[in-house]
């Protein structure tokens, strides 16, 4: 497994990088007493990467004379082990002396460097990212360890520079891989219900024992001839009751889910739906970047079908607008029913997850969408939008160029993103919108 090392001075945001990137579950297990302060090290999980990685941050609480010769020592050391460096920066500080030296260990190692502007939630400290492109380390990538944005580009610029995954967990969401696809939802939402209903119903099973193959995490399977792997929702609760300290973490257990996911089928009990804790699903499929289709479940129940499914697609679209236009599908895991339309409503989202819009496209998009709505002005000078692309699939990403980009209103970017989203048919995923202002 690559590894990767968190590099930069006190204060930037190191260990709130490791503790994002690894999760609370293993933070926990590492915090142990008697596991070194000096540096700890964990296991990452990021869309489809996976790695290890290493941080230097305990130092910053060593004893201050000794403090700058084993902090130096210590990055050296976890530079040297590294396959990358994510070198952190704050955004909202800017560029200080004191990241000069660690920038320079980091310089000489000559491996592949990220660099990160921290803490720049919300668009915030860009003034500082801009003065670490001095740094000559490269486009520096805006994020908020805090807040968990921008985790999406860190995934896109740690693509580029990590030695490409070897097992076939790790596909460009051909044909022929499995469709990973992750049951998640409230307790009693009914999803082991659901799981176990697909799992007895399909005579296509693969594998040994029943035809059911159980690793750790995933339950293989195959629905009209094609592949998937399930999250194993109930592996996860057996195992969580091994350990009462990882039952209170119920909430990672649900990115974890939403991690391992390509699709994400949030379950709804459509007798109390759209809870709290449902929407707090949906943010984090929106946040990791996951396709998502909402399973409204228990519908046996439901007296009035047709008035609630109107009613529930309706609370979809004004609750949801991030992933706006997500499939709506009434089932019953007890009964039975629905799970065909659960399940090609799943495929077709995946497939919507890994589309690739033709640049020709998206350019001529571009004009007709500036004309009808022409970016506004500021201080006086128009903004300008000059060209686009996509960069990415799964989600969709697409990046614009043009000059004040970043004097973009959210409202603007908002209506580009949807407008993207109508015009290449793009409903139930999130879409990433990057802007390259050149100088
Ligand atoms: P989980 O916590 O989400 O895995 O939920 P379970 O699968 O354990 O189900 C919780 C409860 O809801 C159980 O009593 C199930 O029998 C019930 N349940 C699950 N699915 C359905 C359904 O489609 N209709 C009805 N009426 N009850 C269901």
């Amino acid at each position: 497994m690559p590894i990767v090392a968190i590099v930069g001075r006190p204060n930037v945001g190191k260990s709130t990088l490791f503790n994002r990137l690894v999760g609370r579950k293993l933070a926990l297990v590492d915090d142990r007493p008697g596991v070194t302060r000096d540096r700890r090290e964990g296991e990452v999980r990021l869309g489809h990467l996976r790695f290890r990685i290493l941080d230097t941050a305990g130092l910053e609480e060593a004893e201050a004379d000794s403090l700058a010769g084993r902090m130096r020592a210590q990055t050296e050391a976890a530079i040297a082990e590294a396959d990358a460096v994510l070198f952190v920066i704050d955004a909202r500080a800017g560029l200080l002396p004191a990241d000069q030296p660690f920038a320079e260990l980091v310089r000489r190692a000559n491996k592949p460097v990220i660099l990160l502007a921290n803490k720049a939630e919300g668009g915030a400290g860009m003034a500082g990212a801009y003065e670490a492109f001095a740094l000559g380390l490269g486009d520096p990538v805006p994020v908020s360890a805090e807040h968990g944005e921008g985790l999406g580009d860190l995934i896109d610029a740690l693509e580029e520079v990590l030695p490409e995954p070897d097992d076939e967990d790790d596909e460009e969401g051909g044909e022929g891989k499995p469709l990973k696809v992750a049951i998640v939802g409230r307790p009693n939402a009914g999803k082991s219900t659901l799981i176990n209903r697909m799992l007895g119903e399909e005579r296509l099973l693969v594998g040994p024992e029943a035809g059911i193959t159980r690793d750790s995490i995933s339950l293989d399977w195959e629905w009209r001839g094609r592949r998937i792997k399930l999250h194993d929702t109930a592996g996860m609760r057996r195992r969580a009751r091994v350990d009462d300290k990882l039952e209170k973490l119920a909430v990672s257990d649900g990115l974890r889910a939403v991690r391992f996911a390509e699709v994400v089928v949030v379950l709804l009990d459509a007798t109390i739906p759209f809870e709290k804790q449902d929407l707090t699903i949906v943010d984090l499929v929106e946040s990791e970047g996951r396709a998502l289709v909402i399973g409204l479940n228990k519908w046996d129940l439901v007296a009035d079908q047709p008035g609630l499914l109107k009613d529930l697609k309706e609370k979809a679209a004004r609750l949801l607008p991030q992933v706006r236009g997500a499939a709506v599908v009434p089932l019953s895991g007890l009964a039975g029913e629905g799970i065909d339309r659960l399940m090609q409503a799943v495929v077709s989202t995946a497939e919507v997850w890994n589309r690739r819009v033709s640049t020709a496209k998206i350019n001529q998009w571009l004009s007709e969408a500036t004309q009808a709505n022409p970016p506004p002005a500021v201080s006086g000078r128009r903004i300008k939008i000059r060209y686009a692309t996509q960069v990415k699939s799964r989600p969709p990403h697409f990046a614009l160029f043009g000059n004040q980009l970043d004097a973009l209103p959210k409202s603007y970017t908002r209506y580009l993103v949807n407008s993207l989203r109508e015009a290449f048919d793009l409903p139930g995923v999130p879409i990433r919108l990057s802007l390259r202002t050149s100088k």
